[in-house]
């Protein structure tokens, strides 16, 4: 009993590793086979569990970025700009629009204590390209 639960928080440690061990946002898929080159035979589904696990534990973010879940281990409230181009999901350490979000909520009687925000458009890496 006591092995098991080991295992698992080891399992849960490095796949926390692998979202922390990056800024680009990665998807389950992408954790799953970072997390297969250090437990050979995990399986999707660990990965999906485990998450869920850090993401209820408020270790990491969920982003839904539209189409598929994003994750994050900066948990400090920030912004992201997702590119229309490439997919990439960018951090945007914008406190401003934090409080514009917040004084909009506030005149119609809302108290917000986390905001997520994510602005489309085109990134610099993808615009240097077109241009
Ligand atoms: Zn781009
Ligand atoms: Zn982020």
């Amino acid at each position: 009993m006591h092995k098991i639960k080991r295992r698992n928080t080891q399992q849960r440690n490095i796949i926390y590793d692998i979202v922390a061990s990056t800024n680009t946002h990665p998807t389950a898929d992408w954790i799953y086979e970072q997390a297969k080159k250090q437990i050979p035979n995990i399986s999707l589904g660990t990965v999906y569990r485990n998450l869920k696990v850090l993401v209820e534990e408020g270790k990491i973010l969920e982003i839904n970025d539209g189409k598929v879940s994003r994750f994050d281990a900066n948990i400090s409230p920030h912004h992201h700009f997702k590119c229309e181009n490439c997919g990439s999901l960018y951090d945007i350490e914008e406190g401003e629009l934090l409080y514009i979000n917040k004084d909009i909520a506030q005149k119609k009687g809302y108290t917000v204590n986390n905001s997520f925000v994510v602005l489309y458009g085109i990134c610099p890496k993808c615009n240097e390209h077109i241009s």
